[in-house]
């Protein structure tokens, strides 16, 4: 007879995770009605109100929550109402890009006071990790000085990401291969640190607080300088065993085409990648092809603004590449039936050029009760550098993971 697996550890591991889900659902209430009475988070949240006391005390003991104004007396006793803390209690959310350091203070409800980018283009390895920690106690010394704490770093970057084990498994540009950057970053600065793939983390915030929020099943897909994806499903990252979810940019759309960095020919990232397409617009030039652009000082911006202009060669690049989009994207909706695809990337300038051919291939590629439902839209936030950085402390707040760290049991 098969028996059903009732290791004790497994019912320890449910009694904590159903801990994590109330922590997250009365964040969540008194982000949203703050300020709010414990009477009234029992009430919004249906929670026993003993679990409510306790768990906000944890809450307030993070600092995450403060306890503000009293409410007036309605004839019982007095309620003290709690908030998010927006004051003292800082965050700093990083980027490492291919060019630029980004980093960011924010305060817990979202509020960016601090923006500073850094070119890193002569930075890779050990040296980025230097330059990394200088710029990090640069700005916790500047927030000690103001009277104010840094209680979370939060770090993405492109490639592969163990976010659980605080890993940075294999990034093609930055030659952080196998590294321990949180355990790093939290011996050097002993406060609680975030890792995660930054369009994995992009699809979070564009649930969080852009495109996606009412939205349970959506994707991003992002094009830079490589392609990549996030994909949520039921309001949560898709991450599985292995961390790694999502690593479109690398199947094959054409099998003649260039040899990728991962070894394979002709991937998504190959064809559709930033730089691809200005090489592409560069060969076809001086193939003889016409163009409106000066071919001196061709830039990818300039190449996306002429595709939306009409200018033939450059709407031609841009129709091929998102066609290869497209294709993927048609294999994406069967697979996953998103309610949202939502595209990030400077390659939305050429939005007409773009939403045309990967229509094309919805309508003929995908199961047409798939293609009615989903639909194709651009990031709201994809500009802002930091912002999917600091949805991964959103995440740890809301999920339990920060007290954790913190070391407060819940
Ligand atoms: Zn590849």
């Amino acid at each position: 007879m098969q028996q059903l697996n009732s290791k004790p550890t497994s019912s320890v591991a449910n009694i904590d995770l159903i801990k994590q889900v109330n922590c997250a659902i009365i964040y969540k209430v008194i982000e949203q009605h703050a300020p709010i009475s414990r009477v009234k988070i029992a009430k919004v949240s249906k929670l026993a109100p003993a679990s409510v006391t306790k768990i906000t005390r944890y809450l307030i003991e993070s600092g995450i929550v403060t306890e503000t104004e009293r409410q007036a007396s309605t004839g019982g006793r007095c309620a003290i109402s709690l908030a998010p803390n927006a004051k003292n209690i800082n965050v700093i959310a990083i980027k490492i890009g291919r060019k630029l350091l980004s980093l960011s203070i924010y305060n817990l409800t979202g509020h960016k006071s601090v923006d500073r980018r850094i070119n890193v283009e002569d930075k890779t390895g050990a040296q980025l990790i230097t330059l990394l920690q200088t710029e990090i106690q640069t700005l916790i010394d500047d927030e000690q000085q103001q009277g104010n704490q840094v209680s979370a770093l939060s770090v993405t970057l492109s490639g592969l990401i163990d976010p659980k084990q605080g890993k940075v498994i294999y990034t093609a540009l930055n030659k952080l291969n196998n590294v321990a950057l949180v355990d790093i970053l939290e011996e050097k600065f002993n406060i609680p640190t975030f890792i995660g793939n930054h369009t994995r983390a992009l699809a979070l915030a564009e649930h969080y607080f852009g495109t996606t929020q009412e939205n349970q099943d959506s994707i991003v897909i992002s094009i830079h300088h490589g392609v990549g994806s996030g994909i949520i499903i039921q309001g949560k990252v898709l991450l599985g065993v292995n961390c790694n979810i999502g690593e479109i940019g690398h199947i094959q759309v054409n099998p003649i085409g260039k040899q990728c960095h991962c070894g394979n020919f002709g991937c998504l990232e190959t064809e559709v990648g930033d730089t691809v397409i200005v090489e592409k617009v560069q060969q076809a030039i001086a193939q003889g092809a016409s163009t409106s652009l000066d071919s001196e000082i061709l830039t990818i911006d300039s190449i996306y603004q002429a595709a939306a202009t009409g200018d033939p060669l450059c709407e031609q690049v841009v129709a091929k590449a998102a066609s290869y989009l497209g294709k993927t994207i048609a294999i994406l909706i069967n697979m996953l039936n998103p309610e949202k695809i939502v595209i990030a990337g400077k390659i939305t300038a050429a939005q007409n050029t773009l939403f045309n051919a990967i229509q094309q291939c919805i309508v003929h590629q995908s199961l047409p009760d798939f293609q009615k439902r989903v639909v194709i839209s651009t990031s709201e936030l994809h500009a802002d550098s930091t912002i999917a950085s600091f949805s991964l402390i959103k995440q740890a707040i809301y999920e339990g993971d920060l007290l954790q760290k913190m070391r407060i049991k819940i």
